[in-house]
């Protein structure tokens, strides 16, 4: 039986025995199978009382995902995830500092996630905001992280973005923050090397639910 038909026949939240025979590529396929049933409404509804029993025993999620804040991209949702599966991860634009590398340490671990995954999105304003240079506040640092993303493309593009140039920023912004994962978390980086997690990117499709992985 496929860990996919594993999880689908769980009556309650998964716990460490399930967890512990995933591997990293089955974590990734159940993030992928979950944005498939999200896409065809064919989404798992497990007894709510069955699953706080489970949470009450512990959690052993399968994998973290770190997400942008916009409320077009509810994480659990878009992976037809349960209470107990997923560690999340929301911060504007999907980027990390120092809480989030130290967040993600500790779900892959301490409690035993199998994968990382960095999620864009499509019209994300934290990457529109980047490439007008936006400085206002807090976010003024918030969106320098971001900016090593944008400037090439920028430069590249000229001030006035197209859609295109946009989904660009997304993407790359999504693959430095996976080489940040890497560069930035020695315990990330050891990990991934012996094949315990994968460290993956993804777009997340704000017209059409579709989660694109870039593996
Ligand atoms: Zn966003």
């Amino acid at each position: 039986m496929s860990q996919i038909d594993a999880y689908l026949q769980l009556t309650h939240s998964i716990d460490g025995d399930f967890q512990k025979a995933l591997t990293a590529s089955d974590a990734i396929s159940l993030l992928q199978s979950g944005n498939d049933r999200f896409l065809s409404e064919k989404s798992i509804k497990r007894n709510r009382m069955d699953l706080l029993q489970g949470a009450a025993e512990g959690q052993a999620p399968y994998a973290a995902v770190l997400g942008c804040i916009d409320s077009r991209a509810p994480i659990e949702e878009l992976f037809d995830a349960e209470i107990g599966d997923l560690f999340v991860a929301r911060v504007a634009g999907n980027t990390v500092n120092e809480d989030i590398l130290g967040s993600l340490e500790y779900a892959c671990k301490y409690a035993g996630s199998k994968a990382i995954l960095v999620l864009g999105h499509t019209q994300c304003g934290a990457v529109k905001g980047t490439y007008a240079q936006l400085e206002d506040g807090n976010l003024t640092g918030l969106l320098q992280r971001i900016e090593p993303a944008v400037t090439a493309i920028r430069t590249e593009v000229g001030s006035v973005p197209t859609n295109d140039a946009i989904d660009r920023c997304v993407a790359s912004n999504v693959d430095l923050v996976c080489e940040r994962i890497r560069k930035e978390s020695s315990i990330l980086r050891e990990m991934e090397s012996r094949g315990d997690i994968i460290v993956a990117g993804a777009i997340y499709d704000v017209a059409t639910g579709k989660v694109s992985f870039r593996l």
